[in-house]
């Protein structure tokens, strides 16, 4: 089952959504906290299910769960136990079918439109330390330990009825050849790799993006490799040397421009771009097939994508 094929051979470019932390904190929400918006998903998970149908209704072709930082070692340092923490990953995807269900069902939605799809968010393990080491990698654990990482919360995802695995913003080769390995214990399931870059070349941690690619082409599991949470001025070269690599589709959902200050949990500098949507073309012309925005994007944003790429023949 690859839901991405299913969507780009009826339309030139899968439109990604955008962020959800920050849609969260623009509608009033609180995520000073080391669960960021996990903790909503724990809280108030009607808000994050809103803001999915709010993209599905900007032109998103999928959602990306709350469930980047949700993992079951975090959940259990705020006290709750396994099951509780399995049962908290798993709303994340319960509630974007919901939200997709929702959307799907009123016919005036469907009018030009492929059915979307639910892409479960697979955080790095420098998500789960919550100091912005999702950006840095070198963690210093083995490949088996950081499968042991991800086991868990990626059998809860898949259990609860995710259509693909979103593994996003990954600095590290070795974690994403151990996502990798990790896939062939879940046959049924595909998934996307997106690594965060340090420049216009390479991923966070170092290594190129070619290199990266070139280790993980081979995974008939991994149905598109790409980029996320880099400022979007690394994005078009990135996309073309991953497109002398792979013949994967190559995603694209870059951050607006501005850097991650992990001391004070916030976001520095002021956004590169004058309009994102209408820069995301840029990402097209340079052959990428699957776009969207990550933090401090809007459905607003993803709305002028969804504007273009609805527009274009194919
Ligand atoms: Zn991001």
């Amino acid at each position: 089952m690859n839901p991405i094929a299913s969507i780009l051979n009826a339309q030139p470019v899968l439109v990604i959504d955008g962020a959800l932390a920050t849609e969260l904190e623009r509608r009033g929400h609180n995520l000073k906290d080391e669960l960021w918006s996990a903790k909503i998903l724990l809280e108030q998970p009607e808000a994050i299910q809103q803001i999915h149908y709010d993209y599905f209704k900007a032109g998103a072709d999928c959602a990306i769960t709350a469930s980047y930082q949700a993992t079951i070692e975090g959940f259990k340092k705020r006290g709750l136990n396994d099951q509780e923490a399995i049962a908290l990953i798993q709303k994340s995807v319960k509630i974007a079918i919901d939200a997709r269900d929702e959307f799907w069902a009123d016919e005036t939605n469907r009018a030009g439109r492929s059915k979307p799809f639910i892409a479960a968010s697979v955080g790095p393990y420098g998500a789960f330390l919550a100091n912005g080491e999702e950006y840095i990698g070198n963690y210093g654990l083995t490949e088996k330990e950081l499968m042991d990482f991800h086991r868990p919360r990626m059998r809860a995802l898949i259990e609860a009825g995710a259509d693909m695995l979103a593994c996003e913003t990954i600095p590290s080769l070795l974690e994403a050849q151990a996502i990798a390995k990790l896939l062939k214990e879940f046959p049924n399931i595909t998934a996307w790799i997106s690594f965060s870059a340090r420049d216009e070349m390479h991923i966070s941690e170092g290594p190129s993006f070619a290199d990266c690619l070139r280790l993980l082409d081979g995974n008939p599991q991994i149905t598109a490799i790409g980029i996320n949470c880099t400022s979007p001025k690394y994005i078009p070269s990135l996309i073309r040397e991953g497109k002398k690599e792979t013949d994967k589709p190559i995603l694209v959902y870059p951050n607006l421009g501005e850097r991650y200050d992990a001391e004070k949990n916030d976001w520095d500098g002021h956004p590169a771009t004058g309009s994102f949507g209408e820069e995301a073309k840029i990402w097209y012309d340079a052959g990428a097939r699957m776009i969207g925005g990550c933090c401090r994007t809007t459905p607003e944003d993803i709305r002028v994508i969804a504007g273009w790429v609805r527009g274009m023949s194919f």
